[in-house]
C-alpha cells in the first residue's frame, strides 16, 4: 500500500525514487521480501520554525528532518534551505542518502533535512536565528550517534557551525560529531568543501577512461556553479577539459573556446551568479541542453532532465553532481541513446565520504592531511565504482540500477540480520 501522506507523480523526486526501487527488485533474490522497507521512511519530523525578523515581525517557516533508514548506522545527510522544499522532496533526498551510503559502504543509514525558505531574503542574523531554532526543533532526533546533518543547497560551513553550537548548548557539552562540513577550527576536515566536486571528477574520470573519452580537450557543460558544480568544473579544467557552458539561477553563459574559471568565479562571488559575465555569450536557459559537449554535469536541483531534454543532450557522459537531476523517463531516453549516466548515488558520494572521514576524525580527535583525505577518497570511490560497473556488466543493467543493486543488497541483508523488533 502506498503512503497516505504523499502523492508522488512520476516526475517528482519521491516518485522517481520509487520507480528506481522497483527496477532493482528483480536483482535482489530472496531479499526482495524486505524491499517494502525501502519505500517507507523510518521517521519523518515536521517542525514549525518561528523567528523574529530584524524589523520586529515574527515569521514562521516549515522545517523537516527525515530519517529514511537507520538500519546500517546513524542517519546521515544534508540540510537544504530553499523555497521549494517539501516533505516529499526531503523524503526522496533522504532515501537517496540511504542508497548512496550503502553504495560506498559507509556505516550510515540515510537522512535529510530542509527548511522551506529563501535564505537570500534573510539577513545574516536572521539566518543564524532560523538555523538555531531549526536545530533545536530537530534536536530530539539528531546527535553524533543518531543522525548527523551536513551542508546541502544554500547551507555551508557557517550554518554547520551554528548547528553544532546550538546542539552543544542544548546538551551541555561540545559535540563536534553532530554535524559535518564544519569550519576547520571546529573539527572540520580538510578537503570537505571540495569533496563532492572531487568525487564527481573521480567517478567521471573513471567512466571516461572506460568509454575511451579523453579528458584533455573534452567539452564540459555544467548546470549549477555552487559548491559541487564549481569544484567539479575546476578539476575537469585542470585535467584539460574546456568548460563550454554554465547555467545557474541567474542565467546561462557559453563560450566554445572555454570559460576561464579564474575570471568567472570572482564574478559569481561578487554579483551572485553567472549572468553578466563579459567573456562569454549569454544564451537562452533552454539552449543549455543543446550545447555541443562531451560531458554534462547537472549540479543544481532535481528533475532537470526529463525525456524531452534527454532527447536533445549532445554529451557522451552525464555526471550527476546533483541529487535526482534525471527523471525515470529522462534516464530511459539517455540509455536508449547510448549516453552513459554516472548516477547521483555514486557520482556525488564524495561529499558524504569525506563527511564520514570528518566524523571519524572528530571522534578520535586526530586529524589527517589533505593528501591523505584525497587519496582515501579516490580509493573508496574507484573501488565502489568498479564493483558497480562489474554488477552492471553481469546483469546487463544501467549503472543506476547496478548501484541500487549493490546498495540494496547491503541494506536489506542488514535488515534481515537485525530482524524485526519486537
Ligand atoms: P549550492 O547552493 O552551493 O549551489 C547550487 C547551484 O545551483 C547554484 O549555482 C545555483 O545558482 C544553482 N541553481 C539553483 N537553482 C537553479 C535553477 N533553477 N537552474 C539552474 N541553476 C540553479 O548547492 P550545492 O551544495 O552545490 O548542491 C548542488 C546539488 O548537489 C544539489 O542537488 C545537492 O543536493 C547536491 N549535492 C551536494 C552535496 C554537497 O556536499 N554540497 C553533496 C551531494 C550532493
Amino acid at each position: 500500500m502506498s503512503l497516505s501522506y504523499v502523492h508522488p507523480s512520476p516526475e517528482s523526486p519521491w516518485g522517481t525514487y520509487l520507480m528506481q526501487v522497483d527496477r532493482v527488485i528483480p536483482y535482489l533474490g530472496s531479499l526482495a521480501k524486505w524491499a517494502e522497507t525501502l519505500k517507507r521512511p523510518k521517521r519523518s519530523l515536521i517542525v514549525d520554525v518561528p523567528i523574529e525578523l530584524d524589523n520586529g515581525n515574527v515569521a514562521h517557516y516549515e522545517g523537516f528532518r527525515v530519517q529514511h533508514s537507520l538500519t546500517r548506522g546513524p542517519g546521515k545527510g544534508g540540510v537544504r534551505y530553499h523555497p521549494d522544499v517539501t516533505l516529499e522532496e526531503v523524503m526522496a533526498l533522504a532515501a537517496w542518502m540511504t542508497i548512496k551510503n550503502a553504495a560506498v559502504n559507509l556505516p550510515y543509514g540515510g537522512a535529510k533535512g530542509g527548511i522551506r525558505v529563501d535564505p537570500k531574503q534573510l539577513s545574516l542574523k536572521e539566518l543564524e536565528r532560523i538555523t538555531r531554532r531549526y536545530t533545536s526543533e530537530i534536536g530530539i532526533i539528531i546527535g553524533p550517534h543518531q543522525d548527523i546533518p551536513a551542508p546541502d543547497v544554500n547551507t555551508n560551513a557557517q550554518v554547520m557551525a551554528w548547528m553544532m553550537d546550538t546542539y552543544s548548548m542544548n546538551v551541555g557539552a561540545t559535540a563536534t560529531g553532530v554535524v559535518t562540513g564544519k569550519p576547520l577550527h571546529l573539527g572540520g576536515s580538510l578537503g570537505r568543501v571540495k569533496a563532492t566536486g572531487r568525487g564527481v571528477f573521480v567517478t567521471g574520470r573513471e567512466a571516461a577512461r572506460r568509454i575511451g573519452l579523453n579528458l584533455d580537450g573534452a567539452r564540459v557543460a555544467v548546470q549549477g556553479l555552487g559548491n559541487v558544480g564549481s569544484s567539479a568544473a575546476e578539476l575537469f579544467a585542470q585535467a584539460g577539459g574546456k568548460i563550454v557552458a554554465v547555467q545557474d539561477h541567474t542565467g546561462t553563459i557559453a563560450n566554445a573556446q572555454g570559460l576561464d574559471l579564474a575570471d568567472l568565479m570572482p564574478h559569481v562571488k561578487a554579483s551572485g551568479g553567472v549572468a553578466g559575465f563579459q567573456a562569454a555569450e549569454a544564451i537562452d536557459n533552454e539552449a543549455f541542453w543543446d550545447v555541443p559537449c562531451e560531458i554534462l554535469i547537472p549540479a543544481a536541483l532535481e528533475g532537470q532532465i526529463g525525456a524531452e531534454r534527454a532527447r536533445r543532450i549532445k554529451a557522451r557522459l552525464v555526471l550527476e553532481g546533483a541529487n535526482g537531476p534525471t527523471t525515470q523517463a529522462g534516464d530511459d531516453t539517455l540509455a536508449d541513446r547510448g549516453i552513459l549516466v554516472v548516477p547521483d548515488v555514486i557520482c556525488n558520494a564524495g561529499g558524504v565520504t569525506v563527511s564520514y572521514f570528518e566524523w571519524v576524525q572528530d571522534f578520535s580527535s586526530f586529524f589527517w592531511t589533505e593528501d591523505e583525505i584525497n587519496l582515501r577518497l579516490d580509493k573508496i570511490l574507484v573501488g565502489a565504482l568498479k564493483n558497480i560497473w562489474d554488477t552492471a556488466d553481469r546483469h546487463k543493467i544501467t549503472l543506476r540500477t547496478a548501484t541500487f543493486a549493490v546498495a540494496c543488497e547491503r541494506i536489506l541483508t542488514a535488515r534481515q540480520e537485525r530482524g524485526l523488533y519486537p
